[in-house]
Parts: C-alpha cells; sequence; structure tokens
C-alpha cells in the first residue's frame, strides 16, 4: 500500500491503483526481462513502477503531473528514467528499441494515446494497459455491432487484441465509475497496411458522420468510379479488410 500523498487531479486522468493483487497480475503479465526497453505512461506515485523497478535494469516513466514527478524523484532509484511532460507529444525515438509499452492509462485521453502509438508502431514491441473495460471491448467489436468505430478499426488493423483480466472499481482510488481491463496489444508481423497515415485518413474521415452514406463523407476523398466498395453504405457496415480496399483505391489517385 502507498501512503496516498497526492490529491488525485480529474483533469489527469488520475485514479490510483491500490490492490497489490492486481499490480502482481499486471507486472505477471508484462513478464519483464532484465535488458526489456520499458516505457511507462503515467506512473503515478509508482503503484507499478516501484515493485517493476526490481525486475529491470532500467525503467524509463513519462508523467505529465509535476507533484508526481517530485514524489518520484525523491526515491531516488538510480534505474528509473523520469521523463516530465505529455506523452502525446512524447518522442519516443529518444528511446532504446523495440519498447515496451505499459500503463495505468489517463482514461480521458486513452484513444488519443492508442493513436500515438500506432503511429509509432515501428518502434513498439507490445504494449500492456489498463484501459476501461469499455474501450477494449470497443476495440474488438466487429462491423456492424454498436460499439464498432473508428477505434476498432485502428486497433484490428495493427494489432492483436487480448483482454487478459478485468479490474473492479475498487481496486481504485479514487475509486472511478467504471470497471477497467488489462488488454494486451501485440502489433501484427504482417501490418494490414504500411500506409498509416493515409489509412488514419480515412479511417477518421468515414466515422466522422457515422450516420451518413461514405459518399458524403468521403466526397473530397473517392468518388464511386475510384472504387469497387459501395459508397452508399455506412462506415459502420464495413469491415477491416473494406478499410484496407478504401486506402488501397484511394492511393492509387494520389
Ligand atoms: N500508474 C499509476 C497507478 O496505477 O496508480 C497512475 C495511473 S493514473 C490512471 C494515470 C496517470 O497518467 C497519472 O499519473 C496522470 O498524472 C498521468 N497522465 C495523465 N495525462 C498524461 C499525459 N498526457 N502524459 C503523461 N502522463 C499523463
Amino acid at each position: 500500500m502507498y501512503l496516498l500523498i497526492h490529491k488525485a487531479r480529474k483533469r489527469f486522468g488520475q485514479n490510483f491503483l491500490i490492490d497489490n493483487r492486481i499490480i502482481d497480475r499486471i507486472i505477471a503479465t508484462i513478464s519483464p526481462k532484465r535488458n526489456d526497453n520499458l516505457l511507462e505512461i503515467g506512473p503515478g506515485q509508482g503503484a507499478i513502477t516501484i515493485p517493476l523497478l526490481n525486475y529491470v535494469n532500467q525503467l524509463n516513466v513519462i508523467e505529465i503531473d509535476l507533484n508526481l514527478i517530485s514524489i518520484l524523484e525523491s526515491l531516488e532509484y538510480s534505474h528509473l528514467i523520469i521523463y516530465q511532460g505529455d506523452v502525446l507529444k512524447f518522442d519516443l525515438n529518444i528511446l532504446p528499441m523495440p519498447i515496451r509499452i505499459i500503463g495505468n492509462l489517463p482514461y480521458n485521453i486513452s484513444s488519443s494515446i492508442l493513436f500515438h502509438l500506432i503511429e509509432n508502431l515501428d518502434k513498439i514491441q507490445d504494449i500492456t494497459v489498463m484501459l476501461q473495460k469499455e474501450v477494449v471491448e470497443r476495440m474488438g467489436a466487429n462491423s456492424g455491432s454498436k460499439v464498432y468505430g473508428r477505434l476498432s478499426v485502428m486497433m484490428q488493423t495493427f494489432f492483436n487484441i487480448n483482454m487478459i483480466f478485468t479490474v473492479p472499481p475498487e481496486s481504485f482510488n479514487p475509486v472511478p465509475r467504471v470497471d477497467s481491463a488489462i488488454v494486451y496489444l501485440k502489433p501484427l508481423a504482417q501490418p494490414k497496411t504500411k500506409n498509416i497515415k493515409v489509412f488514419e485518413k480515412v479511417v477518421k474521415l468515414a466515422f466522422s458522420q457515422r450516420r451518413k452514406m461514405l459518399r458524403n463523407s468521403l466526397k473530397y476523398v473517392l468518388t464511386q468510379k475510384q472504387t469497387d466498395i459501395d459508397l452508399s453504405r455506412r462506415a459502420e457496415m464495413l469491415t477491416v479488410d473494406d478499410f484496407i480496399t478504401l486506402t488501397q483505391d484511394y492511393e492509387k489517385q494520389h
């Protein structure tokens, strides 16, 4: 158990883990090796960080909250490398690769963090993170399902998605209003598309007007003549492979 000398800040999505059994299971899931290049996003007061330091030669962490940075620095671990800043602006190139990403993510920006990681996919070995359970379910949803959307398409295109275990609200302080889950994400050996930027753009535009026909949402990108995908359909009815086809058809025009 950790002494809570820091008042949790909602705007930074701070819900600190206080359940040692859950922390042990997270570390078992990560299964750290001495020389792994780990990056923990949002170490907070060190709930996962401190036990993890026993297993690795070096641990990199990126934390936005200056107050928490002072707490972490006061621990004086020589093999804990602390970066202060916003993970969404953090340049992963400064770290040794391949990087293993871990963390109990701030839920308010979890999708943005995942999209940022996709843009850096070539540097990443794997990702073990805590998310809202509902977000993990959205990731794995199939086309036609209510929760299928941009996150599902983006994640299924680049990762094998494996929900490892769920975590109840009482495992955190303050107690969140939602259930959580640990998910393990392994980049696909053969990514379904190489052109991440274009793929992102097509998927984002397609889902920007979820209820509209694709010919409206993609009107500045593709016309019906340029693709065999029926553009009178809505984004939520397209499979991941359909989005790959749309991207390839777009690339042929540009
Ligand atoms: N790892 C700790 C734990 O499990 O108790 C804290 C997890 S808490 C859910 C999320 C952490 O991410 C907080 O420490 C918060 O300050 C940090 N955080 C929030 N937004 C961030 C950002 N944009 N960049 C880096 N860290 C951020």
